[in-house]
């Protein structure tokens, strides 16, 4: 709180100056704060009208990739190096890490996202924030929340109950927020469950602050609120961005008119003043671009997933063995999405060069598609895009590389001969294929891959039993059924400004590929558990697969998957030993040992997966619960240790309004996939104090259940057995009967012993 400002002065302080500024109270030597995007680079607006177009930056691998290597580290070092970056451009906070669930894979903004799965997203958005904050740069943990689509994504509620969005939507913001400390945390576009995030005191107040204690500033997203007073009232500090239409004038009216209570409107405006301070700390700085871009390719060479490789026909020998490159994102590179992630390169390696750098052999290439600028589809849903910002141009601007096919069928057809030709007289053949334009604001309206690329693939593999088909998208793409055609397949995402050079260390064994997928790979997208409820209609979306998101319904349902969640190979073989899992009180240590059976170093990625059999609630068959990356040289063992948090076991008990760890054996599978689980250990774990109150209208059963609500309910029947109600209830088949009727309703009946007096005794003896 600031008592030297006036009401004026702190409805300006807690909006925006400009798209990327706020205000300065000169009066008061209140400093202006730069805040900018995002999430895999630092996109430092080249005027301050400027939307996009950044200055120079790193681009740093996206989110779909940073996650598929599974390594935190990496994404510590990442966040200390974007913080190096902010600081030489004077920004005081960096508009990420974003850390929606991928619900679906057709989601516009997936590649900012990390995983369909809440922990594996938390660890690593913990490290950036880590990282990005111990350099003085403040982070904004986004969207918050349950902003996993873009159609109608300013108005749209997300319709979810409440246990879905504790274990799943706000798992991960839970975690950065309490183990990260961001400095401030962006309230999302969208509604939940009917309510504005940013008009959501539930969210922003009594979860966010009251439950997990964060002391930061809360934003909003740019251009998210809808009602500034309302957004004050609920928790939101800093609206963003300014200063047209801020609402700075209605918020002073508000307070002076008795409509505000002044100490709400102050407490935001004392947190802006805390993010002012924080922001003071951070000292000017330079950055090594080089250094820098040897850490993006650092990263992306950890991010490919190697999907296929039969007869080892992958690494490339680096000599003798001649290579047809095809298809245009060879050389024209897909490495970043659409949107306010945007970032202007400092330099930009295309795989064609690198490829070409790699290996004494001729290397040919041949574009095999034309690449030109990004698709916009028209929405499928009404509102989608309409006004604001969305309909502004960020997505029109083309900046992506597409992949439609610009010409006519002769100018197509003759693409893809020249390419065949030299897929046929070559020793291998690399085709490039992808996704086009993901983009934020838009939702893809299919996974599967542009027909001019299918057609690539299946043609060069027809005339060379030697391709491979390396991917660059933003969220899966359909792999079935052409990956049967070809004998290796590398996923490499969009992999930011190295991403070229990334690949070609892949390809020729410079890297031993230990990317692993965040996200599952399905035969079909009609199989995806949030098919039939995405993107929703009329304003709403049915988060209708509940707690089964990703790999969990998969698994649930026990579908096939094309590739599943955790899955990517190596140059090498790693075989695991006997897993143990011993319980502790914070949690379970597990323990395995790895060992690298091949002959090259490797890294492997160790994941621990825990179901409950026989728990009182519905659960996913499996979920992660640990994971590590480790390095395992040539023949070496490593007894790899894996610690569960007790915490994370927990599950959001509806009836107490609460987390609580079940009591019972926990099976915690260990493997290299969520579908390759090598060993199991098993642990029996105390469960936390659940015992829910009884009372007149819990049910026999439950009543039964409960070990003091058993004892008075069996004295109570017993007691009665002169009468046929009293006998009735005596009888263990009847009572099994009638186990799902509420003690109350039994009241009704003639002679029942469940009189209300009788009730009113149990239920007070039962407390
Ligand atoms: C996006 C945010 C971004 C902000 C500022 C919004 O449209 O949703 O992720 O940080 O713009 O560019």
């Amino acid at each position: 709180m600031a008592p030297e400002l006036t009401v004026e002065e702190q409805a300006a302080l807690t909006s925006g100056a400009s798209l990327w500024q706020t205000k300065p109270i000169e009066s008061a030597a209140i400093a202006a704060l730069t805040l900018t995007d995002g999430p895999h680079g630092v996109r430092l607006a080249a005027g301050v009208r400027d939307m996009l177009t950044g200055r120079k930056a790193t681009c740093f691998p996206p989110a779909v990739a940073t996650a598929s290597t599974w390594d935190p580290s990496l994404l510590r070092r990442m966040g200390e190096a974007l913080g190096d970056e902010a600081r030489s451009m004077d920004v005081a906070v960096l508009l990420g890490p974003g850390v929606n669930l991928k619900r679906s894979p057709l989601g516009g903004r997936d590649f900012e996202y990390f995983s369909e799965d809440p922990l594996l997203t938390g660890v690593l958005a913990t490290e950036w924030v880590r990282g990005l904050q111990s350099k003085g740069v403040g982070a904004s943990l986004k969207h918050f929340a349950v902003n996993s689509q873009e159609t109608d994504r300013m108005r749209i509620s997300a319709d979810v109950d409440e246990r879905t969005l504790r274990e799943m939507y706000l798992r991960a913001f839970q975690r950065v927020v309490t183990r990260g400390r961001p400095w401030t945390v962006m309230a999302a576009y969208n509604k939940i469950n009917g309510v504005y995030a940013t008009q959501s005191r539930w969210l922003l107040t009594e979860v966010l602050r009251g439950e997990w204690g964060f002391d930061g500033l809360v934003m909003s997203d740019w251009g998210a609120v809808a009602d500034r007073c309302a957004a004050v009232a609920a928790g939101l500090d800093l609206a963003m961005p300014g200063p047209v239409d801020s609402g700075d004038a209605e918020l002073v009216a508000a307070v002076r008119g008795g409509a505000l209570d002044p100490a709400l409107l102050a407490t935001a405006a004392g947190r802006m003043l805390t993010l002012v301070e924080r922001a003071a700390s951070r000292r000017p700085g330079e950055f090594d671009v080089d250094a820098h871009h040897e850490l993006a390719r650092e990263i992306a060479g950890r991010a490919v997933v190697l999907l296929k490789n039969e007869g080892g026909l992958l690494p490339l020998r680096e000599e003798g063995q001649s290579v047809a490159v095809l298809g245009e994102f060879a050389r024209t590179p897909r490495y970043q999405g659409g949107g306010s992630s945007q970032i202007t390169p400092t330099r930009l390696d295309d795989a064609l060069t690198a490829i070409t750098a790699a290996t004494s052999a001729p290397v040919r290439f041949a574009p095999g598609y034309k690449v030109d600028g990004l698709r916009i589809r028209r929405s499928r849903a009404a509102g989608r895009s309409a006004g604001g910002r969305d309909a502004g141009g960020r997505d029109a601007g083309g900046r992506d590389a597409g992949g439609r096919d610009a010409g006519g069928p002769d100018t197509a057809e003759s693409l893809l001969a020249e390419a065949v030709e030299l897929a046929a007289a070559s020793d291998v053949a690399l085709v490039f294929a992808g996704s086009t334009g993901e983009t934020e604001g838009v939702d893809r309206d299919s996974i599967e891959l542009p027909a001019a690329h299918l057609e690539l693939i299946d043609r060069v593999a027809a005339v060379n039993p030697r391709t491979v088909v390396v991917l660059s998208n933003g969220a899966v793409v359909r792999t079935t059924p052409w990956d049967a055609a070809v004998p290796a397949v590398v996923e490499g995402w969009l992999l930011g400004q190295a991403g070229g050079s990334a690949l070609a260390d892949v390809l020729f064994g410079r890297v031993n590929p230990s990317g692993r997928l965040a996200e599952t790979i399905p035969l079909r997208l009609a199989d995806h558990p949030s098919y039939l409820d995405f993107p929703g209609e009329n304003g709403h979306v049915r988060y209708g697969e509940g707690i089964h998101v990703g790999y969990r319904g998969f698994d649930a349902r026990e579908q096939e998957v094309a590739y599943p969640f955790g899955f990517g190979l190596s140059y090498t073989t790693f075989e695991y030993g006997q897993a143990s899992a011993e319980a502790t009180s914070t949690g379970v240590d597990v323990r395995i040992p790895v060992t690298n059976t091949g002959a090259r170093d490797g890294r492997e990625v160790v994941q621990v997966y825990v179901s409950l059999p026989g728990s009182r609630v519905r659960r996913a068959p499996r979920e992660l619960k640990a994971f590590a990356s480790v390095a395992v040289s040539a023949g070496e063992t490593v007894d790899v240790r894996l610690r569960i948090e007790r915490e994370d076991l927990a599950y959001w008990d509806t009836r107490l309004g609460r987390w609580v760890v079940e009591g019972g054996e926990y099976h915690c599978a260990v493997g290299a996939s969520s579908r390759d689980l090598r060993s199991t250990a098993v642990v029996d774990l105390a469960g936390d104090d659940a015992r829910v109150p009884l009372t007149a209208d819990s049910t026999i059963a439950e009543w039964f259940a409960d070990a003091r609500g058993a004892e008075l309910l069996a004295q109570a029947f017993a007691a009665a057995t002169d009468s046929a109600v009293g006998r009735m209830f005596a009888n263990p088949a009847t009572l099994e009967l009638l186990g799902s009727a509420p003690l109350n309703r039994m009241a009704a009946f003639p002679g029942s012993p469940l009189t209300p007096e009788v009730l009113e005794k149990l239920v007070a003896a039962a407390a």
